[in-house]
């Protein structure tokens, strides 16, 4: 097909028309499940009707203001926010990758050191900042010299992070699960450990939590699984279900850091997008939700293990929540056709790895049809052909 787009995606044979729920509807009226949640941002399902009637409500009163005045639901989207975090004010803004270049900036500014450590797979976004954040080599590549900010260290090490210190440490930053690294989970013994050398040695502590938080991992924040409270916390992917909205809630000990005129964005906070935010956030924060979301992910991780833990093919399978890796012994691309071809989106992360991030609103008999499909196509794959 031409196209006027830069072929910056190598996007599958399918064109969506229609969606609802955990269904999206191709242009020829094929249905799928979509487990993937358009990448962790649909979170409570395609076009959830709370957040469609905000949306339409706002929409009659003010798409934009500037943030040079005041915007009263930017004011309740953030008391939202950090009722539910261990933070206590937030900057918004348009995406992860952004929200982690305030959190880059916020924690050089705060400690007026420069580097920061960060891990090896991990993934922080595009923009220069988060990109030199990010340590994988193809993200990196035929873009250098990177920032000389961040020193990359193995995920899970503690050693390696006490030996990475040194006085012009100002941050650690990290993901409590990798999601594109390829859904590695972080150790509690390994999180404990931070969180002492970071009082020891006066480090900030950065989580980017863009995929695995407002709800996702079935606690507010991924961290709430772990006994720590960052200083910085940098959230967007499923916080507004679809439309553009990033932040980050940090530290009362950092509200003075940024003064007027040292950081900004023009759409940040859009109106339209916190009405999206508003309705998210009351919706996953309603009592009883997230217990749902952590027996919807424990029940899909138990029929994963039983129906196709044991095939050849798989090595693996691991997450929290309803973020969950399914790791393969081989390249799992063909695999993600297939299930596509079948009716069932997923997601890749890393080379070997099926990544599962279903709506948090999936039902179990979407849970046990997913699980069917993927049964279905694993099992043709033995071991041998791709060890
Ligand atoms: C997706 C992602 C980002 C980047 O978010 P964008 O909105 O694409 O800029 C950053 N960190 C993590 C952990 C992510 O999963």
């Amino acid at each position: 097909m031409e196209s006027a787009l830069l072929p910056t995606y190598k996007r599958f044979d399918l064109s969506v028309t229609n969606t609802n729920g955990t269904i999206v509807e191709d242009i020829n009226g094929k249905k799928y499940l979509d487990f993937g949640s358009g990448i962790g941002v649909c979170n409570l399902g395609h076009r959830h009707p709370d957040v469609q009637q905000a949306i339409e409500t706002q929409l009659q009163s003010y798409w934009h203001v500037s943030n040079l005045y005041h915007n009263p639901i930017q004011e309740e989207v953030a008391k939202l926010l950090v009722q539910q975090n261990s933070g206590d004010f937030v900057f918004f803004c348009n995406s992860g990758a952004e929200a982690n270049e305030a959190a880059i900036k916020l924690a050089r500014k705060a400690t007026g050191k420069t580097k920061i450590i960060s891990f090896n797979q991990s993934f922080h976004g595009r923009t220069f900042g988060a990109m030199a954040a990010t340590g994988q080599e193809k993200i990196q590549r035929g873009f250098g010299p990177m920032l000389d900010t961040f020193d990359y260290v193995p995920y899970n090490d503690l050693d390696a992070v006490h030996q990475a210190i040194d006085e012009n440490t100002a941050a650690i930053m990290l993901e409590m699960i990798q999601g594109e690294g390829g859904v590695i989970p972080a150790k509690q013994q390994f999180i404990s450990g931070l969180r002492q050398l970071c009082k020891q040695h006066n480090i900030l502590l950065i989580v980017d939590e863009v995929q695995t938080g407002i709800g996702r991992t079935g606690k507010p924040f991924a961290y709430n699984h772990y006994d720590i409270s960052p200083d910085i916390v940098s959230v967007a992917k499923g916080l507004g279900n679809g439309l553009p909205v990033g932040a980050i809630i940090a530290k009362h000990e950092l509200y003075n850091v940024f003064g007027p005129g040292s950081h900004a964005t023009t759409f940040g906070g859009n109106p339209i997008c916190m009405a999206a935010a508003q309705a998210v956030l009351q919706h996953v924060f309603q009592s009883g939700f997230l217990q749902q979301v952590e027996e919807k992910g424990d029940y899909l991780q138990e029929q994963l293990i039983k129906k196709v833990g044991n095939l050849p093919f798989v090595s693996k399978i691991r997450g929290k929540g309803l973020m969950v890796g399914i790791e393969c012994i081989g390249d799992v691309s063909s695999q993600i056709t297939q299930l596509m071809q079948k009716g069932l989106l997923v997601l890749s992360a890393g080379q070997r790895v099926i990544r599962l991030l279903p709506p948090l609103t999936v039902t179990e008999k979407e849970i046990d049809a997913a699980v069917g499909l993927i049964h279905e196509t694993l099992i043709a794959y033995p071991a041998f052909l791709h060890s």
